[in-house]
């Protein structure tokens, strides 16, 4: 015998979803902290999601379509997650604003941020770009992640402290071709984490984040879908195998729970191996 179904309850518990290999963590660690998630409707944004939700979280999600939201949103409530969903462009400074709001009235504020949202309109070499798609890039990547955090600045002080986690890439460390603009905007972000974590630390804020490798999500559909792109892929990746959302969306968790209170300005690589350094 190992223990009463009571004791057990109380336990963290490996649950594998639908048949699937997706490993989610049931604890209470994130008891009582509102999270917004930006780009949560699918991949590795939904991921995060469900896990802080699983962990206890309530969890505002968005994303640009309605369709969208409201399928993530109904999916996280049949898992139990207590969510809310908005349509959020991070490039709308009104939606941007809805999500807060959203987060304040349903949850009484907001104590974690993580800034997921990224585009990558063209592939071409770096000097080949056109200024439309670079500006874009920029816009999205780094220009809406400093505006989130900037916005949800006040936010965090009012509850005392909170938790800010930019979700970058492997790209950010090592650009991978044809990806240039994109893996520059990726390393910018490993700045913006630094430069703010310094600046806010006496405010009980923490500020890190997350390098992935290469998920299989559809944004990275062009280097995993095919036989070439997988191997080429592949061959920069010790562990031989693509990364999966869950293994990312833990990381986050760790780094906006308490087991992490005396790390800031850092970003975790979950990248299989793959060599990342600046
Ligand atoms: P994904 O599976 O394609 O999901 C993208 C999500 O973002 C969807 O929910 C999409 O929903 C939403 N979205 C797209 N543009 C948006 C915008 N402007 N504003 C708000 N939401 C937006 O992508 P993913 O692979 O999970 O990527 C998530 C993050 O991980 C990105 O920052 C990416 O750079 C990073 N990353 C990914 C990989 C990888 O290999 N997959 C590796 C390293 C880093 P709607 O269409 O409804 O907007």
């Amino acid at each position: 015998m190992f223990g009463s179904h009571k004791l057990l309850n109380k336990m963290p518990q490996i649950v594998i979803a639908n048949g699937t290999s997706t490993k989610y963590f049931h604890s209470s660690r994130l008891k009582g902290k509102v999270a917004i998630v930006t780009a949560s409707t699918e991949g590795i944004g939904y991921a995060i999601a469900q896990r802080l939700g699983n962990e206890g979280a309530s969890v505002v999600i968005s994303s640009r379509k309605e369709e969208n939201v409201n399928k993530a949103t109904e999916n996280l409530r049949k898992d139990g997650i207590q969510v809310e969903g908005v349509v959020c462009h991070v490039g709308n400074e009104e939606q941007r604003r809805k999500l807060f709001d959203v987060a304040k009235r349903k949850f009484g504020g907001i104590d974690i941020l993580v800034s997921n949202a990224a585009v990558n309109p063209a592939v071409s070499p770096t000097l080949e770009t056109d200024e439309k798609v670079w500006d874009k890039i920029f816009e999205i990547n780094v220009k809406c992640s400093w505006l989130l955090a900037k916005e949800v600045y006040p936010e965090l002080i009012k509850r005392g402290g909170g938790s800010i986690v930019f979700i970058s890439s492997i790209a950010g460390f090592q650009p991978i071709e044809p990806l240039g603009p994109y893996s520059v905007s990726k390393t910018a972000l490993l700045g913006l984490t630094k430069a703010i974590a310094n600046e806010v630390a006496s405010e009980n804020i923490r500020v890190n984040c997350v390098a992935p490798g290469i998920v299989a999500t559809k944004f990275a559909s062009a280097i995993t879908s095919t036989d070439v792109g997988k191997e080429k892929s592949l061959s920069i990746v010790p562990m031989n195998r693509f990364g999966k959302t869950h293994e990312i969306a833990g990381a986050v968790a760790y780094l906006v729970s308490d087991d992490a209170t005396y790390m800031t300005g850092e970003t975790l690589v979950v990248a299989g191996g793959t060599h990342a350094r600046l």
